[in-house]
C-alpha cells in the first residue's frame, strides 16, 4: 500500500510548489493569487524505492469568514480523512497566524499523524524560522524551501519512516 501524504495549509504558503516538487510535475497551479489550486489534486512520487501518493488541497472556498468550518474546506477535510500523514504547511517568512492556529487545532482533533512544515525558509536560520511554531504543539517543525528544494528529501524520509 502506498502511503498518502496530504498537504494542508492556508492559501499561499507553498503547498502547490511543494506538491510539484514531490511529484516532479507542473500539474498543480502555482500562483500569487491565494486559493487558486483546484479543490483536490493527486500525484505520485517516489523516494528511493518507496512510492507515495501526494494530495494537494486548496480550493476556491473563501477563508475570510472566521471559524473552524470556514478555515478548512470540506474537500480538504475529506482529503485529511484519507491521509496517512498530513503535511501541515506554514509560511516561515510570514510567521504564525491566527488561521494557522485554527487549522492546527482542527488537524489535531482528527488524530492523524501530522508533520509541521515551515516553508520559505531559504536563507533563514532554522532555529529562527521555526521557533514560534513550536507553540502549535505539533512537535518539531521541519524547515524547508519548496522552491529551492532545501530539506525536502529529509522531510519525505521523515514522513515515510515506518511505511
Ligand atoms: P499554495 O496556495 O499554498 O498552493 O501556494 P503556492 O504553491 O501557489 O505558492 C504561493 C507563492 O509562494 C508563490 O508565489 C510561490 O512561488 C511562493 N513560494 C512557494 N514556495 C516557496 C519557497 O520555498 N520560498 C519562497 N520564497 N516562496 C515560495
Ligand atoms: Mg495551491
Amino acid at each position: 500500500m502506498k502511503p498518502t501524504l496530504v498537504l494542508v495549509g492556508r492559501p499561499n504558503v507553498g503547498k502547490s510548489t511543494l506538491f510539484n516538487r514531490l511529484t516532479r510535475s507542473r500539474d498543480a497551479i502555482v500562483a500569487d493569487i491565494p486559493g487558486l489550486t483546484r479543490d483536490r489534486h493527486y500525484g505520485h512520487g517516489k523516494i528511493g524505492d518507496k512510492p507515495y501518493i501526494v494530495v494537494d488541497t486548496g480550493g476556491f472556498e473563501p477563508v475570510v469568514k472566521s471559524g473552524v468550518l470556514h478555515a478548512m474546506a470540506r474537500q480538504t477535510l475529506q482529503a485529511v480523512d484519507e491521509a496517512d500523514i498530513v503535511l501541515f504547511v506554514v509560511d516561515g517568512r510570514q510567521g504564525l497566524t491566527p488561521h494557522d492556529r485554527i487549522i492546527a487545532e482542527h488537524l489535531r482533533q482528527t488524530g492523524r499523524k501530522i508533520l509541521l512544515v515551515v516553508n520559505k525558509t531559504e536563507g533563514m536560520r532554522t532555529a529562527i524560522a521555526t521557533s514560534e511554531f513550536y507553540e502549535l504543539g505539533l512537535g518539531e517543525p521541519c524547515a524547508i524551501s519548496a522552491i529551492h528544494g532545501d530539506h525536502v528529501g529529509e522531510l519525505i524520509e521523515l514522513a515515510l519512516a515506518g511505511f
